[in-house]
């Protein structure tokens, strides 16, 4: 049976950009499957309180076009390993979450229908109405992307309320919190204050995208308790941004 979203529930539909970071230890550059079975538990508490979750799913955890230079690997080459690292990822949670009785899709934006299903929009409205966790895979298929901008185009495109960005850190604040002390938390944040201000939320392709076509954006801390599901169910958590 579908899962029927509360009325006390703020999200009813999701999009949750998880970076590759997420998928490794501190400072990892391969896949964690503890962190993996951490982020699965997660989604299934959101799934279960009836949540439409697509996850994004990043690779900087394996690799990021951007070290093409330092790899001597030309730059879309890397790209597209990027996109294919994200494969894996996805395919990890994708596993874990199934393992935890929560249907999944793994769906993939480059062609590797071996293990997973193509991108089609239409397909994937359906089986986020069915209730299955929509895990989405190889960015937009194409190199210059970053999983950032895919997370903002698909959560346009599949009419998500919110797109959550799952960090490392508490949310946004005026300056680095990892490099200064005295950096200010900022719960609250307009798009155009976080212009004004240069603070770094999202790459500005993804940005763009969310601030032109109203799509909220809210960072917060994954590893922080139940924060994905508190935060879906309206309570405040980590930084919003907003028209
Ligand atoms: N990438 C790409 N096109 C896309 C999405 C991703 O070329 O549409 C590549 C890009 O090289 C990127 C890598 O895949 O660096 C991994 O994605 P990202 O860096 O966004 O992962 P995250 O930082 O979220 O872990």
């Amino acid at each position: 049976m579908t899962p029927q979203p509360s009325s006390a529930q703020a999200i009813r539909r999701l999009l949750l950009k998880i970076s590759g970071e997420g998928f490794a230890r501190e400072g990892g550059t391969t896949l964690d499957i503890d962190r993996v079975r951490q982020l699965a538990e997660q989604l299934q508490q959101l799934a279960s309180d009836g949540t439409q979750v697509a996850c994004v799913i990043g690779g900087g955890n394996i690799l990021r076009g951007a070290q093409s230079e330092h790899l001597g690997i030309a730059r879309a080459t890397a790209d597209y390993m990027g996109m294919l690292a994200t494969v894996i990822n996805g395919l990890a949670l994708s596993d874990a979450l199934e393992t935890n009785g929560v249907p999944t899709r793994v769906m993939s934006a480059v062609d590797v229908h071996k293990v997973c299903e193509p991108f089609i929009r239409r397909r994937a409205i359906r089986h986020l109405e069915k209730g299955r966790v929509v895990v989405l895979v190889g960015g937009l298929g194409s190199p210059y992307f970053t999983t950032d901008t895919t997370a903002a185009q698909r959560g346009l495109e599949l009419g998500c309320d919110a797109l959550f960005k799952a960090t490392m850190v508490r949310g946004v604040y005026d300056k680095d919190p990892r490099q200064h002390d005295d950096a200010v938390f900022l719960p609250d944040l307009t798009f155009a204050q976080v212009l004004d201000q240069q603070l770094r939320v999202m790459d500005m392709t993804a940005f763009a995208l969310c601030r032109e076509n109203d799509l909220p954006i809210v960072v917060f801390d994954m590893a922080e308790d139940n924060a994905v599901v508190r935060a879906a169910r309206g309570d405040k958590v980590g930084t919003r941004i907003h028209n």
